[in-house]
């Protein structure tokens, strides 16, 4: 299996070079020539998680040894996750939840970001690569502590961690500063999440920086969702989702379930429509936006349009103006040559025009909805008053879209958050008096619903915080340079 670029220059290139260089040097994204077909029955004869993650995998990794494969996956899924790793709960009215926080770092990410970093270091090795890999990432939250987890002291590899001063919730900005190991370090940026990511993205494109590093046998690298490696992953879900409705009961294989997905980047999102591609029998997947829904409004006009004020909101995971990941869908909607022209009218406009006939192929496959941090609310409240569960304000958001999606086959609504990595909102919204200290919250909150907090968040509060840095947006350069 070969990756092409979404803007069509250059040579389709191997799964291990595609999860080494990240981005094409095109300014495309790498996507596969071809969606592998998979046999359902064989993906549910699968008796566990690893077993299906091996088989999905080795699909589109066909570089990789398969016996590598499959050790990693079973040491990734088998030991790193709880729960049964992606457990499916009934949510009454048709509707499930899937839950993808069972993981390290109680986020969906740590699918993608425990597994990453040992297919980064196989491909280095496959390669011949011995310079080191110097991660840089810009997180509003989520992303930073995942890639942490996922890169502390992998051999050839350190990671750097920007994240916003005011942006973050406090237990996600503990979560970053007490992260252990020798090859990681982190820094709060002065200003908002858009300051963390310019500076960032103005030192990738940096050829100054890219020369003084190579010079040191140092190359940069993104652990964001525009590389390969971490959407692949995020495949295997939707058909374990799937197996685990057929068992219950809840549909016959071969049936269609629909998919509601939290969205931010497209990348959750877009794995689901792959995996239709390699055939599950998926409906519609609906993407659901918070009070920024540039994605909604894309789909209901056919125009992006980047050009619109960032809120900041209860859901800060989802809180992007440009989604990366859609360039993706596009390419295999329209073409490299469409896609390299609605991206040059994103970068010199902020906005472009999708043809409506690919809108009526993308509306197909997709519809969408927004709600905003009110309507997130009201939605913990009812799931929790009315059925006995506990969602996020992000798992919030995509319940209050599917409600107004439901056709009559299943819906599984992506869960992407633990509720205790946002005690407060969550408690708000239950409408409980509100502690000042995030821990008393997570306390009042386990109280309250009976349900324990995740030890990787209670555990928070003893651990010394080891990175206490502010710097300034323009001084990340030194800061990569190491001046
Ligand atoms: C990253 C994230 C999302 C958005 O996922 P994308 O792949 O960027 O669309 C949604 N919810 C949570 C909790 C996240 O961390």
């Amino acid at each position: 299996m070969q990756f092409t670029t979404t803007r069509g220059a250059g040579q389709p290139v191997s799964a291990a070079r595609a999860i080494c260089l990240g981005l094409a040097g095109d300014g495309g994204l790498f996507v596969p020539e071809r969606f592998p077909s998979v046999d359902l029955k064989e993906t549910l004869a699968q008796p566990d998680y690893p077993a299906l993650a091996a088989l999905i995998l080795e699909k589109f990794l066909t570089d990789y040894d398969p016996a590598f494969l499959r050790d990693t996956v079973r040491q990734v899924y088998g030991e790193a996750f709880g729960e049964g790793t992606a457990p499916l709960r009934a949510a009454g009215d048709g509707l499930y939840s899937l839950e993808l926080w069972h993981g390290p770092t109680c986020a969906f990410k740590d699918f993608a970001l425990q597994l990453m970093p040992r297919l980064l270091v196989e491909a280095k090795r496959m390669l011949g690569d011995g310079s080191t890999t110097a991660i840089l990432v810009a997180t509003s939250g989520d992303t930073g502590k995942a890639a942490l987890a996922g890169y502390c002291d992998v051999p050839g590899v350190t990671i750097t961690v920007f994240y916003p001063s005011h942006g973050t919730s406090e237990i996600q900005r503990l979560q970053m500063t007490t992260q252990q190991g020798g090859n990681v370090a982190v820094y709060a940026v002065q200003g908002n999440f858009d300051d963390a990511q310019t500076g960032v993205k103005r030192i990738f494109g940096d050829a100054d920086v890219a020369r003084q590093l190579a010079a040191r046998g140092v190359h940069l690298s993104s652990a964001n969702s525009i590389n390969w490696g971490r959407l692949v992953p995020q495949i295997v879900y939707y058909f374990h989702a799937y197996g685990q409705l057929v068992r219950a009961g809840a549909l016959k294989a071969g049936d269609k379930a629909d998919f509601c997905v939290p969205t931010g980047n497209f990348g959750d999102i877009l794995a689901g429509w792959y995996a239709k591609q390699m055939g599950l029998p998926v409906g519609k997947l609906i993407c659901a936006s918070n009070k920024n829904d540039v994605l909604t409004e894309f789909f209901a006009t056919g125009v992006y349009n980047a050009r619109r004020p960032f809120y900041r909101t209860t859901s800060p995971s989802m809180d992007i103006l440009v989604s990366s990941n859609l360039e993706r869908l596009l390419y295999h909607m329209a073409g490299a040559d469409r896609v390299r022209g609605w991206m040059k009218q994103l970068s010199e406009d902020g906005s472009y025009r999708v043809d409506p006939e690919v809108m009526e192929r993308i509306r197909a496959d997709f519809g969408a909805a927004s709600a905003d941090d009110a309507t997130a609310a009201a939605q913990i409240r009812e799931l929790f008053e009315q059925r006995g569960y506990l969602c996020d304000p992000h798992t919030a958001v995509a319940f209050s879209a599917a409600r107004r999606n439901k056709s009559e086959a299943p819906m599984v609504v992506l869960s992407t958050a633990s509720p205790f990595k946002f005690p407060r909102d969550v408690l708000a919204a239950l409408g409980r008096p509100l502690p000042r200290d995030e821990f008393a919250a997570m306390g009042a909150l386990a109280e309250y619903t009976g349900q324990p907090a995740p030890k990787a968040l209670a555990c928070l509060r003893s651990l010394p915080e080891r990175f206490d840095a502010v710097i300034a947006p323009d001084a990340l350069r030194d800061v990569v340079l190491g001046e």
